[in-house]
């Protein structure tokens, strides 16, 4: 079927969510379209705060907060854009406020803020209250809340559809063709459908899943992050992936920054606080990529608990009240998956991949870039963690995220629809569907005895994991390379089982591997080449920041043998680049 619209939001999270209500409010024809049911997108497990400089409990300044934002992210932020987050942060907390979300309160009833890694008072003097929560499940809340006012606003849902490809008018768009839809595929029944919009955002989440541990859900594999770059649209500092400190060991599952937050520590076999030796003023606050570095390097001195690959959270001495209602649901998961019981015992925790702070390049109001001179992509927008603003640099600040999503999210809902006021709706493309059709009947066509995807899946992760993890070097990038081109061949050639239609989630996992073959393997070639450390970038063999050679973003382009690389500068307004020390 062919259903037009004017905007197309593409992904139910906190940002897609934002942009359909602000749409919807302005009166444009939207339809939201999402692989997953709404409410199950990976913003409803986020924990532990979404932070603005309200100052409710303490002194606290805009300024204060995009300081932090850009020294958090090793000065590889754009600063205009870090400022747009800092500033806004604000009004969009206050909204949702508005909007009926239940935050933890004060006791005289301000909404109650926290602490958490990086986010300091006066230009990094001591850790600042500026977290908002609402327990340890902010980002369930802020789901719930968007979702009931889409619907109230008369948002079309369109659930347990993925997005397969995307649609130009004019040409590609690196020729200069602007966004006229989608095509997507219903789960149910497998079919395929056209969407024709003027406007169309990705808000497709991360893609945590190229990992072994991660905290990313199953859905998380960067379907339009890769779209994107098929269609010739550069990808951005895709070699800086996050990895959280506190992971359940073996399984990734997150324990939020919120339990260091509240005042929980870390400790090694000695039963020493070992961030005394690597961040002496902020200590278990300081930004996720020193803490987690830290973490291995104890590990590799042998002081991991029993000379093994994890450490300890400790929480015990925050009493049974913090913990019940602060940390609820973060400690009923140690209880529940690694039969641990935080009131009197320490949690065993090692990191977990987290976070991309890459993705899909856009300016400001949201709107998709194609070059170093930052040329529009008219009608194409991206936000929330698929998109690269820059607001998180080298390494993303904890509850910086959540905020990128609703100040992001707003504007690309207000950007889409001055410009779909402005434009024609582009009319259908003849045989849109064909060559997602052709390349599903190809899987389909070959016979079943060939390499599933879970088996080629499960060695990307090993892979990524292992060499393309919190330390890297030349060597272990290069075999990384190597591996991930075989990988490609071999995905190439893949089978499966099931040749039928009906919610054929085989089908969808082959392709959503090769969607995480293209972004590893961008991730891969973007690391190799730089040869520096910078926030979650980390060489052994080029253990220095290199502001001289590389203070600039990466842009990978498609090219017939894997990625070319380009580069493009970062935009500095207000604060040059230090040293960063914590
Ligand atoms: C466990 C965990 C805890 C976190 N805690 C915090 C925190 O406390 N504070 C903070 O700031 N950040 C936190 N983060 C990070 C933050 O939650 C995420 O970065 C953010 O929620 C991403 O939101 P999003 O709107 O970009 O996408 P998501 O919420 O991931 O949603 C992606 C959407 O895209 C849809 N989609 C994807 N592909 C397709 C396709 N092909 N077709 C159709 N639809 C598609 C999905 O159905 C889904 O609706 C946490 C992350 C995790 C994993």
């Amino acid at each position: 079927m062919d259903y037009p619209f004017d905007a197309i939001v593409v992904g139910a999270g906190g940002a897609g969510l934002w942009a359909a209500l602000e749409l919807a409010r302005e009166g444009v024809n939207t339809a939201v379209l999402t692989k997953l049911y709404p409410t199950r997108s990976h913003t409803g497990t986020a924990q532990g705060g979404v932070c603005a400089a309200l100052g409710n409990l303490e002194e606290d300044h805009w300024e204060w907060h995009m300081f932090d934002t850009v020294k958090g992210g090793d000065y590889l932020v754009d600063q205009d854009a870090a400022e747009v987050l800092a500033r806004e942060a604000i009004e969009t907390v206050i909204e949702l406020e508005h909007m009926g979300l239940p935050f933890n309160r004060t006791p005289d009833g301000k909404i109650d803020q926290r602490r958490f890694g990086g986010h300091t008072s006066n230009y990094g003097e001591a850790p600042v209250r500026r977290a908002c929560f609402a327990a340890d499940r902010t980002g369930h809340m802020i789901l719930q809340t968007l979702y009931q006012q889409c619907i109230k606003h008369g948002v079309r849902f369109f659930d347990e559809f993925g997005v397969v490809d995307l649609l130009f008018d004019g040409g590609e768009p690196g020729a200069g063709g602007r966004a006229a839809g989608v095509v997507a595929q219903r789960l149910a029944d497998g079919e395929l459908h056209t969407f024709r919009a003027k406007a169309v955002l990705l808000a497709t989440g991360g893609f945590g899943r190229m990992f072994r541990i991660t905290s990313n859900a199953h859905s998380l594999t960067g379907d339009g992050v890769a779209l994107c770059y098929r269609h010739g649209i550069p990808l951005q500092d895709m070699e800086f992936f996050q990895f959280h400190p506190t992971g359940i060991v073996g399984i990734g599952i997150l324990l939020s920054e919120a339990a260091r937050g509240e005042g929980g520590t870390l400790l090694n076999d000695l039963g020493e606080r070992f961030m005394e030796r690597y961040a002496p003023k902020l200590m278990e606050l300081a930004p996720r990529d020193m803490v987690s570095r830290a973490m291995y390097q104890e590990i590799r001195a042998g002081r991991g608990i029993g000379g093994k690959d994890y450490l300890y959270l400790d929480v015990r001495h925050l009493g049974r009240k913090v913990i019940e209602e602060k940390l609820p649901d973060i400690t009923d998961f140690a209880r529940i998956y690694q039969g641990v019981e935080p009131l009197t015992e320490p949690v065993p925790v090692q990191p977990t991949a987290h976070y991309a702070m890459g993705g899909i390049p856009t300016n400001v109001s949201a709107e998709v870039t194609r070059d170093e001179k930052s040329t529009v992509v008219p009608g194409l927008f991206a936000a929330g963690e698929c998109a690269c603003v820059s607001v998180h640099g080298a390494n993303r600040l904890g509850t910086n995220s959540l905020v990128d999503l609703l100040v992001f999210g707003r504007r690309a809902g207000r950007q889409m629809a001055r410009y779909a006021g402005g434009v024609e709706r582009p009319r259908p493309i003849p045989n849109a569907v064909e060559p997602v059709r052709a390349e599903l009947e190809a899987i389909r066509a070959r016979p079943s005895s060939g390499e599933s995807a879970a088996a080629i899946r499960t060695e990307l992760q090993a892979e990524m994991m292992d060499n393309v993890g919190v330390y890297r070097d030349g060597k272990l990038l290069t075999a990384a390379l190597a591996k991930v081109r075989e990988l490609e061949a071999r995905h190439d050639r893949i089978s499966i089982t099931d040749c039928g239609s009906v919610f054929n989630t085989e089908l969808i996992e082959a392709r959503e591997l090769g969607y995480l073959l293209d972004i590893a393997h961008v991730t891969v070639s973007s690391a190799l080449a730089r040869t520096e450390s910078r926030g979650a970038h980390s060489r052994e063999d080029y253990p220095e920041r290199d502001d001289k050679k590389w203070l600039k973003h990466t842009l990978a382009y498609r090219g017939t043998d894997g990625p070319t690389l380009r580069y493009k500068d970062v935009s500095i307004t207000r604060f040059e680049p230090k040293p960063r020390t914590y």
